[in-house]
This record gives C-alpha cells, sequence and structure tokens, in this order.
C-alpha cells in the first residue's frame, strides 16, 4: 500500500453498485454515476485511531 490517501477511486456506485463511473464536476473527488446519474463525492477523512 503506498497510497497516500489523496487519490481515492471509487469502484461502485454506492447507491446501484454499477461501475460504470465518470469523475464529475471540476471538483477532484465527485463522480458520477452513468447508470443511475446520480452525483456523489468522496472525501478522505482520516486514518483510523490516528488523531488529526
Ligand atoms: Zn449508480
Amino acid at each position: 500500500m503506498s497510497e497516500s490517501g489523496q487519490r481515492a477511486v471509487p469502484y461502485y456506485c454506492p447507491f446501484c453498485a454499477d461501475e460504470d463511473l465518470v469523475p464529475a464536476g471540476e471538483k477532484h473527488g465527485e463522480w458520477e454515476c452513468r447508470s443511475c446519474a446520480r452525483v456523489f463525492a468522496l472525501r478522505f477523512v482520516g486514518l483510523k485511531g490516528v488523531p488529526s
């Protein structure tokens, strides 16, 4: 695992579980599901057990 946590790519739509996701809008971390047309955003919150 060499992920920095800055780049999170969803593999499945959290609403309909389809895999047809494309980046949405200008902001990083926003994705559009082309199957159900929902747009959602991912946010990195932190690491478990690591106080921020
Ligand atoms: Zn969907």
